[in-house]
Formats: structure tokens, C-alpha cells, sequence
């Protein structure tokens, strides 16, 4: 690796190290389940979660850094789901991050196979409609990846709910599949509130196309408060 690819992966490894800690913040994972990848720009290199690892003990030290056929370049054992990881680093250029959680109210209804129909202003903003579902898909191989990439291109939502198993996301970097992981718990969390309580009334879509413009080309290009 030259100076800058060197520099670049340094400063991921702290960036995918200190996301993890979002993961438990809003209390997406139990024990060691759940991981964060970043792609590194321009490279066939990402900076993955390792395997087994407590997330009070995940550092910028303990990430691995792994090509994109999810060989190991520098690190130990990486995360089980990094064949996952990479299979969308290379069917998706524009992807720069991946999340993985077994939240608990997305992945409830990843447990019945069904999509979270758009029934919130803030699913429009960041999802543009539903939440769909995956195909299940065993653990080991390239399934999973094909699986995420085939439900998710050319779709709006960055978040796929593997059937029978948990939440996949995607962003233009790892915070943002960060941020859609914690909005997708947040979502699923509300429908299945609303729908307790009765029929939710769906969103027009053409309502939910405005809703989406503005968020994703208005509001998400604004520079940050602070
Ligand atoms: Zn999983």
C-alpha cells in the first residue's frame, strides 16, 4: 500500500471502529452479532468488523481489512458475513458501507416475509416506500450478497430485510448505512405499533415522491449545523 491508501485505511479503521458503537447505542445487536464495512475509495479493499469480538473491545486496531473477494490483507479473523460485504462492493460501485443487525422490530418482520408498507413521512424521507423483502439465504457463500444486490438495485430503500433472518443496508458511506440501519429499527419499530393498534392509513405515493425528492435532493444536501 502506498502513503495515501495507508492513511486512508488508518482513518477508516477508526471511522467503521467508533460506528459499531452506534449499533449498541440504539440497541440494534445482542452479544457479538452485527457488523459495520466501509469500502475503501478507489481501492478493492474494505475495513470490516472482526469475528467474536465483544464491541466494548473493537478498536481501530481490531478491524481487518479484507479485499474484495473477502480475503484477509491485514487483521485476523473477520466478520462471518464479510463474503456478504464484499459480494455488494462489487456488484454495487456507488455502495461505500454496509451494515448488517438482527434488530429486534425489523427483523420481526423479516420473520413473516413481509415488507414494511410506507405508512410514515419519515419512511418516505429515507426509505421512498417500503422496505422490502429478501430472499432466505444460509450463511456461507456468495447467497446473501446476491440476495441484498438483487432486491436492492435499482430500489430506493438502502435497507433489505433477509427473510428469516435480519437487516441489511447499504450507503454512499458507512455512516450513512449506519443511519439507515437505525432508521429502519425505528420504522419497523412504529408500523408494528400502528398496525396494533389498527388499520394504518397508507401515504399517496405521490406524496411519497415529494416527500422523497426533498428529503434526498433538498434537505440531505444541506452542509451540517455545526
Ligand atoms: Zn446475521
Amino acid at each position: 500500500m502506498n502513503t495515501e491508501v495507508t492513511r486512508q485505511v488508518a482513518a477508516l479503521r477508526d471511522t467503521v471502529a467508533r460506528l459499531h458503537r452506534e449499533l449498541t447505542r440504539y440497541d440494534l445487536v445482542a452479544w457479538t452479532s452485527g457488523n459495520v464495512s466501509a469500502r475503501v475509495p478507489g481501492q478493492e479493499l474494505m475495513v470490516i468488523k472482526p469475528s467474536g469480538v465483544d464491541y466494548d473491545d473493537l478498536t481501530a486496531e481490531t478491524m481487518v481489512v479484507c479485499d474484495l473477494n473477502g480475503t484477509v490483507v491485514d487483521g485476523t479473523s473477520p466478520s462471518s458475513d464479510t463474503a456478504a460485504h464484499a459480494y455488494v462492493y462489487r456488484a454495487m460501485p456507488e455502495v461505500g458501507g454496509v451494515v448488517h443487525t438482527h434488530s429486534g422490530y425489523a427483523t420481526a418482520w423479516a420473520a413473516r416475509g413481509e415488507a414494511i408498507p410506507c405508512w410514515l413521512t419519515a419512511q418516505a424521507d429515507e426509505f421512498g416506500g417500503e422496505i422490502p423483502i429478501g430472499p432466505f439465504a444460509l450463511i456461507g457463500g456468495d447467497d446473501i450478497g446476491k440476495g441484498i444486490v438483487s432486491t436492492l438495485s435499482g430500489h430506493r430503500s438502502p435497507a433489505v430485510l433477509m427473510r428469516n433472518h435480519g437487516v441489511f443496508t447499504i450507503g454512499k458511506d458507512a455512516r450513512a448505512a449506519v443511519k439507515a440501519a437505525v432508521m429502519c429499527e425505528d420504522v419497523a419499530r412504529t408500523a408494528h405499533l400502528a398496525r396494533a393498534l389498527g388499520q394504518p392509513v397508507p401515504i399517496a405515493p405521490a406524496d411519497i415522491d415529494s416527500l422523497y425528492d426533498r428529503y434526498q435532493n433538498v434537505y440531505g444536501q444541506r452542509p451540517p449545523a455545526h
